[in-house]
C-alpha cells in the first residue's frame, strides 16, 4: 500500500510556512464535567500537529463530535475540548465556530505561522455527512493542503475524512502512517504463517470478518461465544451457552470454505463451564467440550486448548487479534484470554512475531492482561479497525492512497 505522508510535503509543496493545513483529527474524546476525561485521542495525534505547527503551517483541526446530525447543537460543540487540547499541546490555540464563510476566513486570516486552530464540530453541518462536494470545496477554500490523522473515521467517506483529499493535496498524518504500516504488515502484506484471533461473544457480529481472514490467514482461532456456535455446528451439545443456533450453516460454510483455502480452524477442545455467569461461582468446572452439561455455559476455553494455541502461535510469525477467548470481565475466565495474551506478548519480545490487535473490549483485555505495550501495534479506531478486518476498502484511507 502506497499512501502520501507528511515527507513528501516538502517535494509536492516546498516550504510549509505560512501555508494553511487543514488537519482531520479524531477529537471524540470522553468528557467528565466539562473537562476531557481521557485524553489518549489527542496525544495520539499530537506528534502531526506539532510536527506541522514548528515547520511553520498554520494548523486547522478539524473533527466531529457525537451525532448532531447536520444541526448546531450547543452540547456538543468541540469548545469544549479546547482546553485539553491545549494541555496535551502545552500551546494556547484558536477556536473558530465556522468551517466556512467570513467568520472562518477572517478567524484563519489572524493566524500567524505556526498557530494552531480548533474548528467546530464538523457534523453540525449537514454538508458533512453527506459528503457534499461544495460544502468541502467552501472548506477547502482556506487552506492549502490536507492531512488525515484519524483512522478510527477512515471507514466514513465524510466531508473531513474523503470529501477534502479530492480538492487538496492529501497526506496521511503521523499516527495515520503508523496505524495503516502496522494493518498492511498484519494482513495486507504478512509475513506468514499468519495466525488470527477472533473472539468476543457473537459471530453474527463478525462474520465479514470471519470470511475474509479464512481467505487471507493460516490459522483461525475462534474463542468466546462464537465458538460455541462452531461447537455447535459440529455437532457439539454446548448446553445454556451463549449460542447462536440459526448461523450454524454459515458456520459450516465458513468451515468449509476454510478447508479450501488451506486455513486451519481451530476451535478449542476443552472449556471452562459454569451454571451462571459469576466471579467463581459454585459449579464451575473445566471439561472436555463433549461433556457440557444441559445447566452450564462455556465462558472460556480451556487450559489445554489455550496451550495448544500458544503452540500454534509459535509457529506463526504474523499475530491480528480481534475479541477475547472468554468473558474475561469476570474472574476467572479471563484466564485463556491473559495467558494467550502473554504468549503472544512474549514472542513479540523475541522478534518472532509481529502482533496487531484492536476492538474495543481486545484492547480492555490485553491492557487487562498487561500487554498492550507489548504487541507490535494496537489499534484503538473500532469500527474502521473491524471494517479492515473484513478486507473493505476504507475510503478515508483509499483518498490517500497514491
Ligand atoms: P471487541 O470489542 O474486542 O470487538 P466483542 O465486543 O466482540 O470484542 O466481544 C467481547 C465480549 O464477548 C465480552 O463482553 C465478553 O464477555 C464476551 N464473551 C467472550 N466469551 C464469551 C462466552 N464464552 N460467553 C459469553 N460471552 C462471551
Ligand atoms: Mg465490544
Amino acid at each position: 500500500m502506497t499512501f502520501r505522508t507528511l515527507d513528501d510535503l516538502g517535494s509536492d509543496l516546498g516550504d510549509v510556512t505560512g501555508k494553511v493545513a487543514l488537519v482531520r483529527v479524531d477529537l471524540n474524546v470522553p468528557m467528565r464535567e466539562g473537562s476531557v476525561a481521557d485524553d489518549t485521542r489527542i496525544r495520539a495525534v499530537m506528534p502531526t500537529i506539532l510536527e506541522l505547527a514548528d515547520a511553520g503551517a498554520k494548523v486547522l483541526l478539524l473533527a466531529h463530535y457525537g451525532r448532531p446530525k447536520g444541526q448546531k447543537n450547543s452540547t456538543m460543540t468541540l469548545s469544549w475540548v479546547q482546553g485539553g487540547v491545549e494541555d496535551v499541546l502545552g500551546r494556547e490555540i484558536m477556536f473558530i465556530p465556522e468551517l466556512t464563510g467570513p467568520v472562518a476566513a477572517q478567524a484563519i486570516g489572524i493566524l500567524g505561522n505556526g498557530d494552531i486552530g480548533l474548528m467546530e464540530n464538523t457534523r453540525f453541518w449537514p454538508g458533512e455527512e453527506a459528503n457534499d462536494a461544495d460544502f468541502a470545496a467552501a472548506i477547502a477554500e482556506n487552506a492549502d493542503f490536507y492531512v488525515n490523522d484519524a483512522f478510527s473515521a477512515a471507514h466514513r467517506a465524510h466531508a473531513s475524512t474523503e470529501g477534502l483529499a479530492k480538492v487538496l493535496p492529501a497526506y496521511a498524518g503521523r499516527a495515520m502512517e503508523a496505524e495503516l504500516k502496522a494493518l498492511d504488515a498484519a494482513l495486507g502484506n504478512p509475513e506468514a504463517p499468519v495466525a488470527a484471533v477472533v473472539g468476543g461473544a457473537k459471530v453474527s457480529t463478525k462474520l465479514d470478518v470471519l470470511e475474509n481472514l479464512v481467505g487471507q490467514v493460516q490459522h483461525l482461532i475462534i474463542g468466546g461465544g462464537m465458538a460455541n456456535t462452531f461447537l455447535a455446528a459440529r455437532g457439539v451439545d454446548v448446553g445454556k451457552s451463549l449460542c447462536e443456533n440459526d448461523l450454524t450453516e454459515t458456520a459450516n460454510a465458513i468451515m468449509d470454505k476454510a478447508d479450501h483455502a488451506g486455513c486451519t480452524i481451530h476451535l478449542p477442545y476443552d472449556v471452562v463451564v459454569a451454571p451462571e455467569f459469576a466471579a467463581n461461582p459454585a459449579g464451575l468446572r473445566t471439561c472436555n467440550v463433549h461433556e457440557v452439561g444441559a445447566n452450564e455455559m462455556i465462558l472460556d476455553i480451556g487450559p489445554q486448548a489455550t496451550e495448544a494455541l500458544a503452540d500454534v502461535l509459535k509457529t506463526c510469525r504474523t499475530l491480528v487479534w480481534n475479541g477475547p477467548l472468554g468473558a474475561f470481565e469476570i474472574e476467572p475466565f479471563d484466564t485463556a484470554t491473559v495467558a494467550l495474551a502473554r504468549t503472544a506478548a512474549a514472542l513479540k519480545q523475541d522478534g518472532s512475531l509481529t502482533s496487531v490487535a484492536g476492538g474495543g473490549d481486545t484492547v480492555a483485555a490485553l491492557n487487562h492482561a498487561g500487554v498492550a505495550d507489548d504487541f507490535s501495534y494496537v489499534s484503538t479506531a473500532g469500527g474502521a479497525f473491524l471494517e479492515w478486518m473484513e478486507g473493505k476498502e476504507l475510503p478515508g484511507v483509499a483518498a490517500l492512497t497514491a
